[in-house]
C-alpha cells in the first residue's frame, strides 16, 4: 500500500495500483498469487488470515483495494461476472423481500429477476427510476428491501437521480444498489450519492479490453448485508481467478485515460449525428436535448460516458443494414474496450424487449473519432431505404 494513499488521486493511485511493491524481489508490478492453499503455523493458526483458496486469493484483493479506492468505498469484492455480482447482491435478500428495478435496465438481468428470482421467491416491481415520484409510488415501507439502479442505464442512457431515490428508499428502510458499469468511478460515484452498494461489470471499462469477463461490488457499510453477499461469493465459489484479476488490476492502471477519450469521442459522436440526415434521434445524456442531461452535468463529472444509441429515420432495416456494412466499428455485443462495438440492439434482447427496432447502440472506444465518424456516416448512407 502506499504511504500517502490520501495524498494523491484516484487516477494516480490506479496508475501505479495502489504502489504496492513486491518486497522480496522489488519488482513493480506484484506477482500472480495462484496458491489455491496455504500452510498452516505450528501452533494451528492462520496468522496471515489465508486459508483456502475460495475466498482467499492475495491478487484479488488488490483489485478489491484498487476498485474500493476507485469508488470511495468501505470494501469491494470482485466475483466472475457482472451478473454473478448482482446476482449475488439479490441472492443476499430473502425469499418474500421486495425489490424495485427499473424498466428499462441490462436486459439479463432484467429477464433473472423477472423470472429466476421470483422463482425463488424475490418480488420485483419495475418503475421508471428516472421519475422519482413514481419510485416513491412503488417503495413499500418495510416491505421493500432493496431498490436497483442503473445510470445511464441500457440502452436509452437514461439518467436517474442516486440521491434523490437514495432519500425514498432510506426513509423506507431499504438499501440502494446501483449498477454503475456505463457511468464507471471516474465520472460517477454512487456512494458519495447516498447508495449504498455499487456494481460493475468490470468485463467493460474496467478492464477496458474486451479479454476479461469479471464483476465487481464496492459497499457504504461492512454490515450484516454485505457479510451475506459475501457468503454467498465464498460458498458458491463466485471469486474471480487470479489470472483475471491480474488482467483487471492492468486495465484499471489506465481506466481514467481510457474514459476520458472515450468521452471525448461520444460526445463528438453525438453532436454529428444530431445533425445528420438519416439519424431522427441521437440518445446521449451529454447533449442539452436528452431529458437526463441537466441531472446528469450534476451527477456525472468529466464527461457522459462512451456510450450513446442512434436511431435511424430508415427504421430496422437500415439500423441492421448500417450495421452490416461497418468496417472499423466492430459488430459485437458488449461494450466499454478500446475498440469500437456497434449493436443492433433490439435483436440480441429479442421478444418484449423495450428497445427501439431502429436503434444502434454504439460503444465508444479510444480510436480517432474522424475514423469512427467516417465509417458509420458510410455505412449509414449505403444502407439507406
Ligand atoms: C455487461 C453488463 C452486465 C453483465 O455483466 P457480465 O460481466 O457480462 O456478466 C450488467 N450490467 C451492465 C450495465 C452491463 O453492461
Amino acid at each position: 500500500m502506499a504511504k500517502n494513499p490520501k495524498l494523491w488521486s484516484p487516477r494516480t493511485l490506479a496508475a501505479q495500483a495502489m504502489g504496492k511493491i513486491d518486497e522480496p524481489t522489488r519488482a513493480v508490478v506484484p506477482p500472480i498469487h495462484v496458491t489455491t492453499t496455504f500452510l498452516r503455523d505450528p501452533d494451528n493458526q492462520y496468522r496471515t488470515g489465508n486459508i483456502y483458496g475460495r475466498p482467499d486469493n492475495e491478487t484479488v484483493r488488490e483489485a478489491e483495494s484498487i476498485i474500493a479506492m476507485l469508488e470511495d468505498a468501505k470494501a469491494a469484492i470482485v466475483l466472475g461476472s457482472g451478473m454473478s455480482a448482482a446476482v449475488a447482491v439479490f441472492l443476499a435478500l430473502k425469499p418474500g423481500d421486495h425489490i424495485v428495478a427499473p424498466t428499462v435496465m441490462y436486459w439479463a438481468l432484467r429477464n433473472w429477476l423477472l423470472n429466476d428470482a421470483a422463482e425463488w421467491g424475490l418480488k420485483t416491481t419495475f418503475v421508471d427510476t428516472s421519475d422519482l415520484d413514481t419510485v416513491r409510488a412503488a417503495v413499500v415501507p418495510g416491505a421493500t428491501k432493496l431498490v436497483w439502479l442503473e445510470t445511464p442505464s441500457n440502452p436509452l442512457w437514461s439518467i436517474t437521480d442516486i440521491a434523490g431515490v437514495s432519500e425514498i428508499a432510506h426513509a423506507a428502510g431499504a438499501r440502494v444498489a446501483v449498477d454503475s458499469t456505463g457511468a464507471t468511478p471516474i465520472l460517477t460515484r454512487p456512494l458519495d450519492f447516498g447508495a449504498d452498494i455499487v456494481m460493475h461489470s468490470a468485463t467493460k471499462y474496467l478492464n477496458g479490453h474486451s479479454d476479461v469477463l469479471a464483476g465487481a461490488l464496492a459497499t457504504r457499510a461492512e454490515d450484516e448485508y454485505w457479510t451475506r453477499i459475501k457468503r454467498v461469493r465464498a460458498i458458491q465459489g463466485l471469486i474471480l481467478g487470479p489470472f483475471e484479476a491480474f488482467l483487471l488490476i492492468r486495465g484499471m492502471r489506465t481506466l481514467s485515460l481510457r474514459v476520458k477519450a472515450s468521452c471525448e469521442s461520444a460526445m463528438e459522436l453525438a453532436t454529428r449525428f444530431a445533425n445528420h440526415a438519416h439519424v431522427h434521434e441521437v440518445l446521449y445524456p451529454g447533449l442539452a436535448s436528452h431529458p437526463g442531461h441537466a441531472l446528469a452535468a450534476r451527477q456525472m463529472t468529466g464527461g457522459f460516458g462512451g456510450m450513446l444509441s442512434i436511431r435511424l429515420r430508415g427504421g430496422e432495416r437500415q439500423a441492421i443494414g448500417a450495421a452490416a456494412n461497418v468496417t472499423l466499428w466492430k459488430r459485437a455485443t458488449s461494450l466499454g474496450g478500446v475498440e469500437s462495438l456497434i449493436e443492433h440492439r433490439a435483436s440480441i434482447e429479442g421478444a418484449g424487449t423495450p428497445c427501439p427496432l431502429d436503434l444502434l447502440r454504439l460503444s465508444t472506444g479510444v480510436e480517432d473519432v474522424n475514423d469512427l465518424f467516417a465509417d458509420l456516416d458510410a455505412a449509414i448512407k449505403a444502407a439507406a431505404v
